[in-house]
């Protein structure tokens, strides 16, 4: 019955997987959504940030140029091409832009018009790719349209840049060339994947420590209404001594007040089908289960016990006299008195009508006796008052006391002896037949 019922407790059903579904599932969603949302943003702002930088280069250089070299841009086409600012010559002049290109690590390319003149971009042989052409929509953009851009995927030489483009222009404003800075898209992405892999981790583990905080909570709730289902479903098959799991009664909450109407319902129920509702002693049926465990736990600790049929002398009068109620209120009378003088000793049982059985247990034949002698004495000199009505009585009393006996030798043995009583005056207490009767 334990082990069936430690594995109802167990038993995952439906609502186990929709409640971790319902907690899991927004939680998972949610924090999916944000680690995305927020890495995507971060990455975007890493990327103005590198954007920004370009920029700024660009004017530098843009800036430095001007400065260092006054005048306009000119390409004088001898034998080979060549670049003048102003009266000089910046063809092979390279300190300027590998200069920003060591402090920086950004590349810088002059073209005029459409062709590459000044660069740092070299080739696999370790030549600057001198001569080569921006790619169309550069030349659309900023030749043409006059607009600085910035682009993501330029590829020059088989690598793909970040790149700025901003148009070169002369003093009159007039468009010459385009000016390049740019910075190698693997570089970039490593740079912002290296700043973001610790935001997407703390952001993931945050999310699996709170799935794990769900599951533990979800699954502790769980647990204890898995427990009242089985406390539920042992009451309902008759198991009215099933405990409730001593965990929902520590948790003070609502299901810990369930727990507790659970308790009292089992409670009620046990009452209303172990005792006898006129006595609230046990009635015979539980009372029977109660004695056969009490027999057999004398027999197996070799512990004392005495059995006890009592039975009210002459009750049909009682009822013939003074009416039916008033024999009710002598069976409840009696019944105190029979709690009352059992106390830490046993227990009574009504076994029919006005006959009860008194369980000592632990309580050798004199022990016995002795408690026995003070309740027929507390029998006999209690006055019961019904209506205008005193009435008194008395009770004749069986004992046996060999636990090594079956349960129905014991009951007969104490039952021979009660008859014999009745036989032989009432009110008195008969430990043997033919013997020696206790009056
Ligand atoms: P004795 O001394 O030989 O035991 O005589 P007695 O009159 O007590 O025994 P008898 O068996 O003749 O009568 C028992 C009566 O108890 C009969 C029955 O109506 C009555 N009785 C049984 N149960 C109840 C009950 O719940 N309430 C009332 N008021 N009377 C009951
Ligand atoms: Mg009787
Ligand atoms: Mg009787």
């Amino acid at each position: 019955m334990n082990r069936k019922s430690d594995s109802d407790k167990n038993k995952r059903g439906k609502l186990y997987y929709s409640f971790q579904a319902i907690s899991m599932v927004p939680l998972l969603l949610y924090g999916i959504v944000v680690i995305i949302f927020s890495s995507t943003s971060f990455r975007h702002s890493m990327q103005e940030q590198v954007y920004t930088e370009l920029r700024n280069v660009a004017f530098l250089v843009d800036t430095l140029l001007d400065t260092a070299y006054p005048g306009d841009y000119s390409l004088v086409d001898g034998k080979t091409l060549s670049l003048y600012k102003g009266d000089v010559n910046i063809t092979s002049d390279y300190t300027l832009i590998d200069g920003i290109r060591e402090r920086t690590a950004m590349d810088v390319t002059l073209f005029y018009q459409n062709t590459r003149i000044l660069t740092t971009i070299k080739n696999w042989e370790g030549e600057r790719i001198v001569g080569t052409q921006a790619p169309t929509q550069v030349l659309t953009d900023v030749l043409q349209e006059g607009k600085s851009c910035f682009y993501d995927n330029v590829i020059v030489r088989d690598t793909n840049y970040f790149a700025y483009y901003a148009p070169l222009r002369n003093g009159d404003g007039q468009i010459v060339g385009i000016l390049f800075v740019g910075k190698p898209a693997a570089e970039v992405n490593g740079q912002v994947n290296r700043a973001l892999s610790p935001i997407v981790i703390v952001g993931v583990v945050l999310l699996i420590l709170a799935c794990l905080f769900s599951v533990y909570y979800a699954g502790r709730f769980l647990k204890a209404l898995y427990g009242l289902k089985s406390f539920f479903s042992q009451v309902a098959t008759g198991n009215l001594s099933e405990e409730l799991d001593p965990a929902i009664l520590k948790r003070g909450d609502e299901l810990t007040e369930l727990g507790r109407s659970a308790l009292s319902m089992q409670c009620s129920l046990r009452s209303l089908v172990e005792c006898d509702t006129l006595t609230e002693l046990y009635n015979r049926r539980s009372g029977g289960r109660h004695l056969a465990c009490s027999v057999e736990k004398a027999r197996s600790k070799n512990t004392p016990f005495t059995l006890v049929i009592g039975d009210i002398d002459f009750f049909k009068r009682v009822n013939d006299t003074y009416g039916h109620l008033c024999g009710d209120e002598v069976l409840k009378s009696v019944a105190r008195l029979l709690r009352k003088h059992l106390k830490d000793k046993g227990y009574a049982i009504r076994w029919g009508g006005e006959e009860f059985l008194l369980v000592y247990e632990n309580s050798r034949l004199e022990d016995a006796l002795e408690s026995l002698r003070a309740l027929q004495e507390d029998i006999n000199s209690t006055r019961i008052l019904f209506e205008d009505t005193v009435v008194s009585v008395t009770m004749t009393f069986g004992m046996a006391c060999d636990p090594t006996m079956d349960l129905k030798d014991l009951l007969r043995e104490a039952d021979d002896r009660l008859y014999y009583g009745k036989n032989n005056g009432r009110n008195q207490i008969v430990t043997c037949c033919g013997g020696k009767s206790q009056q």
